[in-house]
């Protein structure tokens, strides 16, 4: 559903912006599959990539890292759950002149499907293992059991809550009342719902168990709250200065700002900071220093800390803009309705508003924890005022 999603207008677009399940989320066909010429990079050092396609959308591929180990090839990510990336995945390891059999691991930056949608494909055809942050592989199993009816009344109650309008959330609604075997059959494919567990856990700071590799875990919440950018502490093949080589997911890429929700899970009433564990992951790879960053999309590039730097500026700018919007009191939706996208509001289609409105969520909860805006009182729904 990421290809309908409204987009921040200082960036061109946003990686993977999906909720875990939700409406809307109708991946297309696949399409009749043409013989498969895959895109593959050696950035040396025993690390490759293979460009796998995300099918129908905008962002187009995701960059899924081979990294050679003494016990045969890692991956870093995977790409989405269709035939056609898969084909691409398995084509680009032949390129590459190793073989999805092969694969001995597969390291997991964060649980969207352009990025964890193969991993079960691919530990079926090679017995590989898969490691993901413990944040995000509860993040998958919850999927996994969610009733659809409980997704549905959670996400009417918090669009109600956040100040949407009655005919927006009457699908919704009504999608949730119908009986469980009819939403399965009729309803729109939740994402996730398939998705591997995963079988090993990442831990933050620490290095991963890869022969022959230094790759240590940094753990990087914000875009999802196990997101972790993983430290390739070796030379750089090519000498560039600095330190190493991080694999970024979604986290850092070089012309696009990550979508920054709230961290949906209908069983928690924690108060979570999405945008300010962003900003702080942010702050934590500047200080890293990589001599090249290998996103999960778009291409390499060099100079994290000014890429750092520039996504720090525009998002205190997003917010101090968002706060002039305040000065007269709006519920989370009419902030969204007035906050710039790369298309007006009107244009937005229905599921990627839902993702705007979690989106301004995230600004106001770190408003509100900045002190530069408060829950007025009283309000219900909600509104908030500046400070
Ligand atoms: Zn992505
Ligand atoms: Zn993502």
């Amino acid at each position: 559903m990421s290809q309908d999603t409204p987009q921040d207008t200082a960036q061109d677009t946003t990686p993977q912006a999906a909720p875990p399940v939700g409406p809307g989320a109708t991946p297309p066909a696949a399409p009749a599959a043409p013989p498969i010429t895959p895109h593959v990079t050696d950035h040396g050092g025993g690390v490759r990539g293979i460009k796998v396609p995300i099918p129908d959308n905008p962002l187009g591929h995701t960059l899924v890292h081979v990294l050679d180990t003494d016990r045969g090839p890692v991956l870093i990510d995977t790409g989405w759950d269709d035939p056609e990336s898969w084909d691409t995945l398995v084509a680009g390891l032949d390129a590459l002149g190793t073989a999805i059999a092969d694969v001995h691991g597969v390291v997991i930056t964060h649980h969207h499907p352009d990025h964890h949608g193969l991993s079960g494909r691919v530990r079926e055809a090679s017995g590989a293992w898969i490691a993901m942050h413990a944040a995000d592989t509860e993040v998958v199993v919850r999927t996994r059991s969610a009733e659809p009816g409980t997704w549905l009344d959670y996400m009417s109650e918090k669009l109600a809550a956040a100040g949407a309008p009655a005919e927006h959330i009457a699908p919704l609604r009504a999608a949730g009342t119908l009986p469980r075997g009819v939403r399965h059959g009729r309803g729109p494919r939740l994402p996730g719902l398939r998705a591997a567990v995963p079988d090993r856990e990442i831990v933050p700071g620490e290095l991963l168990p890869l022969a022959g590799r230094r790759l240590r875990a940094i753990w990087t919440p914000g875009h999802t709250p196990g997101h972790v950018c993983l430290h390739l502490e070796e030379r750089h093949p090519a000498d560039l200065p600095g330190h190493g080589r991080l694999f970024s997911g979604d986290h850092l890429l070089p012309g696009i700002s990550p979508h920054i929700g709230l961290y949906e899970d209908p069983s928690s009433e924690l108060v979570t900071d999405p945008l300010g564990d962003y900003l702080d992951s942010l702050e934590r790879i500047g200080r890293l220093d990589p001599a090249e960053v290998l996103p999960a999309h778009q291409h390499a590039f060099t100079d994290a800390p000014a890429r750092v730097r520039e996504l720090l500026r525009h998002h205190e700018e997003r917010l101090t803009g968002l706060r002039e919007l305040l000065a007269e009191p709006l519920t989370p939706w009419e902030l969204a309705e007035r906050m710039e996208w790369n298309r007006p509001w009107e244009q937005i289609p229905y599921g990627s508003r839902n993702i705007a409105v979690s989106e301004a969520e995230a600004h106001l909860r770190r408003l509100v924890k900045q002190g530069r805006a408060e829950a007025v009182p009283g309000s219900d729904p909600v509104t908030y005022r500046a400070l």
